[in-house]
């Protein structure tokens, strides 16, 4: 069996759903259910023997060695993480706490079980960490992609956290031998994703009637990476990947936000025409800039297309008109998920 970390949260809980659409392979989730996760993305699986979950935090190296004890996994996944960078400007502590000291406990408590296995099972065990490209920083309009050899220059509270942990998984493998393997992907979207991040933000206040912030002029680019592609990304380098080596995930698909909500309010006019006969466009509402905002991000995947043979599968128009189908089709997900992340302060900072 393998063991996931933050599989109640966006990441996690697709991953969870494709491994046990595709194995029998009995997988354990430890999620702390912060107000990102969320039992329901896996109320699928409740009694379903194949999948065991534990709501505990990382960081609680007295449980998590127990359940290694007990169940021995072959795998480790770290997808636990505070993963808002709005979040970390308002309040960085929590991010320190579980993306740092987190990792921290979580790298101890995997190297004691480790070391205690026998030496077959040590050979095959594998510790995954999922990180992101922003430990590389911003790029300008003309710059290669970020590859892996390119320098950390984190740029906010997020991602200078996942960088720190990024550097503990490396050096557990380089001191301690621990078998690790990170991954280093580019914006994800899909079914499950909270209502605060930008594009189930723009579907929910769309379908609402609300206006839909864009911050700044809205000319960021992002690489978005649909996040089926992601997962089946981390189960081939889980599979392959060279111990101690990182691989960036990324989906080809460089869009500014301001297209990225253009093409959403579209695909809305089509899929659910509003009784006014308006475009959903007219709901977009320009606000001020994110402080620190990166201006691109964009990812060379050619490492893990050379080594691994992966490409992504989806391409934007696809993947964003099964998201926007999806988010239509669970308007009572989409309710309960509006609820947990409902952060006063973080909607004034989408006010002037
Ligand atoms: P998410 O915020 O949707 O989910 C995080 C999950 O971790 C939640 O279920 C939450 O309850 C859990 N969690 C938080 N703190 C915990 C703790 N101390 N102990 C146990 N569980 C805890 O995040 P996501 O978007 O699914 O991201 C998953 C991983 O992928 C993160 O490490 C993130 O940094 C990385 N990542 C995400 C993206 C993206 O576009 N979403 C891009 C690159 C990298």
């Amino acid at each position: 069996m393998i063991l996931i970390t933050g599989g109640s949260g966006f990441i996690g809980s697709n991953f969870i759903h494709d491994w046990l659409s595709q194995y029998d392979e009995v997988i354990i989730n430890i999620d702390k259910i912060t107000y990102a996760g969320n039992p329901k993305n896996l109320a699928n699986f409740e009694s379903d023997s194949r999948y065991i979950f534990f709501k505990l935090d990382i960081g609680d190296k007295e449980s998590i060695n127990n359940i290694l004890e007990k169940y021995e996994p072959r795998a480790i996944l770290n997808f636990a993480a505070e993963s808002h960078v709005d979040r970390s400007i308002l309040g960085p502590e929590e991010f320190i706490k579980t993306n740092i000291v987190g990792t921290f406990n979580l790298l101890e408590t995997s190297l004691k079980y480790w070391k205690s296995l026998n030496k077959d099972n040590m050979k095959k065990f594998r510790f995954f960490h999922v990180s992101t490209d922003e430990v590389y920083g911003s790029l300008l309009k003309d710059d290669p992609p970020f590859n892996e050899t390119n320098k950390y220059l984190p740029n906010s509270p997020y991602s200078a956290s996942k960088a720190s942990s990024d550097h503990l998984v490396r050096s557990y493998h380089h001191t301690f031998g621990l078998p690790v393997l990170t991954s280093n992907c580019s914006n994800n979207y899909g079914p499950y994703h909270s209502v605060e991040k930008l594009i189930p933000l723009t579907i929910s206040n769309a379908l609402k009637g609300k206006d839909i912030p864009i911050y700044g002029n809205g000319k960021q680019i992002r690489d978005w990476l649909y996040v089926k592609d992601h997962t089946s990304a981390i189960r081939l380098i889980l599979d392959k990947g060279k111990i101690g080596e990182t691989y960036n995930v990324g989906g080809n698909n460089e869009k500014t936000n301001l297209s990225v909500v253009e093409t959403i309010c579209k695909i809305l006019d089509d899929l659910s025409p509003k009784d006014d006969g308006k475009s959903y466009l007219n709901q977009i509402s320009f606000v001020k800039d994110r402080p620190g905002h990166d201006a691109r991000y964009a990812v060379d995947i050619s490492k893990i297309h050379k080594e691994l043979n992966w490409t992504p599968k989806y391409s934007f128009n696809k993947g964003i008109e099964q998201t926007v189908k999806w988010y239509i089709d669970n308007k009572e997900w989409v309710e309960d998920s509006s609820i947990n992340v409902s952060n006063p302060n973080l909607e004034s900072f989408y006010k002037d």
